[in-house]
């Protein structure tokens, strides 16, 4: 018998008291964030939600998103944690899909009408049965959705007391829809235990600080698996205090983590990037940094290539190394950690953590010595995709998953990611990582960020192009910026073409939309 609600169970019999949630003036102790996850799992079992089925959550970072995915647990269903940029055609595929018998849903505010959007793909999926209407107005047991009934008003009665469902550790707990970048949305189904060892193992390379305080500002989105395991499910291992952040802003992140004395903070590189240009862009004394600064001890960085000079800038600034994880949805999803307290080195995503192995393949699964694409083996990969037999087994052998990663390792057996395979470039026959690429335009003091993909050429069948952002006030031309890295570069490796934009495309997670950049 396993489920991960004990998490948040723990915590409410440990330290019923402590502060659980902070989200504006709202504060939640670990007693009442328990007791409203006690309802929903109440009202689940009311409304005929079994063991197993499906229970969608379109939700940003706010309270409702522990209350309902610990009560949905609770009650032995399987979450379904959805973007919340998806459109009413996104939502009801992902409710197709997963089979989903009820929808959670943020009604959202005028800029992010998730509630109509969420509400639309109910409607055309007649096997979800239930839908409830998480208000912007906290309390408010009137939806503003038509035809729609709020939590509150759902849960108006419901016990406070819940006997959580009796569910093994190898049963699902989440099917959490992988980013699609490519192709169609695929949901990874991560068990009990999967998510269980992940969070665990988490919890343990973080630090509070030396006071005794863990206060974590928690912005990475919770229906991503790096916000889900990290900020949520270890942070309430570790009974810390979530202070929870609905939207990246680099100024109003600034102003939780002096507000809150903010210990903790993951984040993907534009996250830090972001903060880094609030710092940079501040009035003088808006902030006080060294206050800032003194309270954060843990800064981790993963799902996406932490460039070297942000994590260098990063340091100046705040004091404090920011640690490099490596992981998927499909794995739970932290498979390496480079560690400073078992050894780390620059530019690596480090060693695989306890219990999980990691190894360097070819296209048919041949082992290689330095350079491959990363597999992995161990508690954390998923289960399967739901319902895609042929994609496992291609992509599942002898307990082996392949990610599609591309890495070098070196004789430590640190691994350092090359690239994503697919978003290599193929130039005149050489092999091109646009990820070194990137590297070095961003060393450049007038480049703030650069992102690097291969566009059609009829004779070398792919040339180079980087997109540009550049610092504020910096002024460079193409033609400079090519020179100086055709410098730095090989032949073969460095930019023909340069854009400058004022932004790029990025998923809500902090990745780089290359493909549409391609197209
Ligand atoms: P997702 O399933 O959305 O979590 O995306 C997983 C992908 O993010 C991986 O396959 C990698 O391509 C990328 N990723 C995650 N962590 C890192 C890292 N530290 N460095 C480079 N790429 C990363």
């Amino acid at each position: 018998m396993l489920n991960l609600s004990v998490v948040l169970e723990d915590g409410a019999r440990s330290v019923p008291e402590k502060e659980c949630l902070v989200f504006g003036d709202l504060r939640l102790n670990y007693a009442l964030t328990n007791a409203i996850s006690n309802q929903v799992a109440n009202l689940l079992v009311s409304r005929g939600i079994r063991p197993g089925d499906r229970v969608a959550l379109a939700c940003p970072n706010l309270p409702y998103f522990p209350f309902v995915y610990y009560g949905a647990l609770k009650a032995g269903a399987v979450v379904v944690p959805l973007n919340v940029l998806l459109t009413p055609r996104e939502i009801a595929y992902h409710l197709e899909d997963s089979g989903a018998k009820a929808l959670f849903a943020f009604t959202g505010s005028p800029e992010l009408p998730l509630g109509e959007r969420a509400h639309e793909a109910f409607q055309q999926v007649d096997a979800c049965e239930t839908y409830v209407d998480l208000p912007a107005s906290p309390g408010a047991t009137e939806s503003t959705i038509e035809g729609a009934e709020t939590l509150w008003k759902a849960i108006e009665g419901q016990p406070t007391e819940f006997e959580t469902v009796r569910t093994e550790a190898d049963d699902t707990a989440v099917i959490i829809y992988t980013s699609g970048t490519t192709g169609r949305p695929k949901g990874a189904e991560l068990s009990h235990n999967n998510l269980m060892m992940n969070a665990i193992g988490s919890a343990g390379m973080v630090q509070a600080h030396p006071d005794g305080r863990d206060v974590a500002l928690v912005v990475l989105p919770l229906f991503h698996i790096f916000g889900q395991t990290v900020m949520l499910n270890a942070a309430l291992y570790r009974q810390a205090t979530l202070v929870l952040m609905p939207r990246f802003d680099g100024n109003e992140a600034l102003s939780l983590m002096e507000k809150e004395g903010v210990t903790g903070f993951a984040g993907v590189p534009t996250m830090y990037w972001g903060l880094l240009n609030a710092v940079k862009d501040a009035e003088p004394g808006t902030y006080d940094l060294d206050r800032i600064a003194g309270n954060v001890v843990d800064a981790v960085s993963g799902g996406a290539a932490l460039p070297g000079q942000l994590a260098e800038d990063f340091t100046k600034t705040f004091g404090v190394g920011i640690k490099e994880g490596y992981g998927l949805s499909e794995t739970s999803p932290v498979v390496s950690f480079n560690n400073p307290r078992t050894g780390a080195k620059t530019g690596s995503i480090g060693r695989p953590v306890w219990g999980v192995e990691m190894k360097l393949i070819d296209a048919d699964w041949n082992v290689q010595d330095e350079v491959g694409e990363i597999a992995v083996r161990g508690h954390c990969v998923m289960k399967g995709y739901h319902e895609r037999p042929e994609v496992n087994a291609e992509i599942i052998k002898d307990g082996w998953f392949r990610t599609g990663d591309i890495a070098r390792r070196d004789e430590d057996g640190f691994y350092f990611i090359v690239d994503r395979s697919k978003d290599m470039i193929i130039r005149g026959g050489f092999n091109v990582y646009p990820r070194e690429i990137e590297e070095v335009l961003m060393t450049h003091e007038a480049v703030s960020m650069a992102a690097v993909i291969g566009i059609p050429h009829e004779t070398h069948g792919e040339e180079i192009k980087a997109f540009v952002i550049l610092q504020s006030g910096a002024e460079i031309s193409a033609e400079e910026l090519i020179a100086w890295s055709k410098e730095r570069l090989a032949g073969y490796k460095y930019p023909r073409e340069i854009e400058f934009r004022d932004e790029l495309p990025m998923t809500s997670t902090g990745k780089i939309l290359k493909r549409q950049l391609r197209d």
